[in-house]
């Protein structure tokens, strides 16, 4: 397009990517009434948050245990994005957020009811009975802060002005915490090493980094929602949640096209105004959103030689996390003992929690939706840490075989748990970093950003406005970061600072 050229804009907002931080971007904007066009490279939505069949088994792609659809407070940002486009989802009530397996046969489960996870907590660690007390109930302050005020966009000054007159003291708890590691404060009041260890792995399952590094807001966010809201799992997958914020899209008047790879943001003077598909179909619109990860966008989306100051900080300040090996598994009914819970992890070493293989992550969604796998079966998917590195340059066979030792090395471990697992398989398929990166077009498979080293907070990662004016970022490699209810907060912010700037 030359400088000439005035760009005749099709659409208000363009999003490219149909993940939930694109989804609720869109579909806020959608509901007030904009012009909205959503790009998906993939064939259905939902990213990480997706799902396929084989066999008669509906398995999640990454995420299922999913906050954010309680029915109080603010920070339900799931149900919140369905009920703003006038859809819903019948949600099932998960009681035990996770059952840890640790070293040393230390075996927990997060309760949904705080005082018996706090109890059950206490009985392992009685001498820490007031330093557990204190440092979870510290998370309630974060959380009460959070789920007071509508959770919007902080790079705009009204809204911020409006919610320090509406909440001046939650506002000033959350300045307060902004800066903070939930590491900081457990060492402030516990001293025992296992029970540190122990708040290492409650952050590290879903921050991918240990409590030194997990800023304090997301820790207050997952303590104590999963007591507050609960975990809740689709009925029908966790793909039904992409899926019916595309039926409220379109019922707002919405569009999302399908294997529509955008291969480049257009910019004219030096600004955002449109997108090229790999197809070389060109679209205009007045703000563009990117859902693809800061790296995908700033390297592949847009000249890798102009990439902004601001990233090249940011890239300083984090690094790409490790993808997974993932195993979903359909497996006899036989194999999991009665009273199994959904979400199980499993470590047998404190020094490899971070490690590739170190720890197992499980989700058996058919405990709580039986529909999900044919009569007489469950689903188990397994995912452990795994860099793509190691899956580089490998032949067909050599790569084949490689997938096939590092999933028996898992089934192995896990017939700890689920004795029988092996006889009872009846269905197995492989996930690598290497099929991360292509069926979720997420650059080295990454689960996202996590820091390079201990940063304050949340303090350094970046909200959605990006040094290219008319371009946006939303999802996990903006604030909050990864997880479903994260990334709609991000979708929120996005889609609330975008109206501001059409004027809307
Ligand atoms: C194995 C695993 C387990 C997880 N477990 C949980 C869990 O239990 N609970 C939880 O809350 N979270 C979990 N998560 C994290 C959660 O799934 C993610 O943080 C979240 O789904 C990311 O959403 P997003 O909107 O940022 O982007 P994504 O889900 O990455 O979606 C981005 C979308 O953009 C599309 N796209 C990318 N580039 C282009 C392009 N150039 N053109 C067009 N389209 C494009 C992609 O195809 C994709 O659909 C898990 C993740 C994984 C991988």
């Amino acid at each position: 397009m030359s400088n000439a050229q005035c760009p005749i804009f099709s659409f208000d907002v363009i999003v490219i990517g149909s993940g939930i931080g694109g989804l609720v971007t869109a579909t806020q904007l959608a509901a007030k009434g904009a012009k909205v066009l959503v790009l998906e490279r993939y064939l259905i939505p939902g990213g990480s948050a997706g799902y396929f069949e084989r066999q008669g088994y509906k398995f999640d792609v990454g995420a299922s245990m999913i906050f954010g659809f309680g029915d109080r407070g603010t920070t339900n940002l799931l149900k919140r994005a369905l009920d703003a486009v006038n859809v819903s989802l019948e949600t099932i009530p998960d009681l035990v957020q996770i059952h840890y397996h640790l070293p040393d046969n230390f075996s927990l489960k997060v309760d949904r009811v705080y005082e018996k996870f706090l109890q059950n907590l206490t009985a392992k660690f009685p001498h820490e009975k007031e330093g557990i007390r204190r440092f979870y109930d510290e998370c309630w302050k974060v959380f009460n802060c959070l789920n007071r005020m509508d959770l919007l966009s902080l790079e705009e000054p009204r809204y911020l002005l409006r919610s320090f007159f509406q909440h001046p003291l939650a506002c000033l708890g959350l300045a307060k915490y902004l800066p903070q590691n939930a590491g900081d404060l457990a060492r402030r009041y516990i001293k025992d090493p296992e029970l540190l260890k122990f708040i290492d792995i409650e952050c590290y399952c879903w921050s991918v980094v240990p409590a030194d590094m997990t800023p304090m807001i997301n820790a207050g966010m997952v303590f104590c929602d999963r007591h507050y809201g609960g975990v809740n799992y689709p009925k029908g997958g966790v793909g039904q949640i992409a899926q019916k914020l595309v039926e409220g899209l379109e019922k707002a008047g919405g569009e999302i096209h399908y294997q529509a790879r955008v291969t480049k943001i257009i910019q004219e003077n030096q600004r955002a105004v449109g997108v090229q598909l790999a197809n070389g179909k060109i679209y205009l619109g007045k703000r563009i959103v990117s859902n693809a990860t800061r790296w995908d966008t700033f390297e592949n989306l847009l000249p890798a030689e102009e990439i902004p100051e601001s990233e090249k900080k940011w890239q300083q300040r984090y690094k790409k996390s490790p993808s997974f090996l993932s195993l979903h598994m359909g497996v006899k009914n036989s194999v999991l003992p009665k009273g199994t819970e959904c979400h199980h992890i499993l470590l047998e070493d404190w020094e490899k929690m971070a490690s590739a293989e170190g720890t197992i992550f499980v989700s058996i969604p058919t405990l709580l939706d039986p529909d999900l796998a044919p009569t007489g079966y469950d689903i188990i998917h397994a995912f452990t840490p795994h860099w793509i590195a190691d899956w580089q340059n490998l032949s067909a066979g050599e790569y084949e075989a490689k997938k096939e030792e590092a999933a028996w090395r898992i089934i192995d471990r896990l017939e700890k748990i689920f004795p029988g697992l092996d006889a009872g398989l009846d269905y197995l398929e492989v996930g690598t970093p290497r099929s991360h990166r292509r069926f979720l077009g997420r650059t080295d498979g990454t689960y996202g950003p996590i820091p390079r080293r201990k940063l304050r907070g949340l303090l350094g990662m970046p909200f959605n406005r990006t040094d290219i004016p008319g371009l946006y970022c939303v999802g996990d490699s903006t604030f909050p970061g990864q997880g479903l209810n994260a990334v709609a907060f991000s979708g929120f912010a996005c889609a609330h600072r975008i109206a501001v700037d059409l004027g809307m």
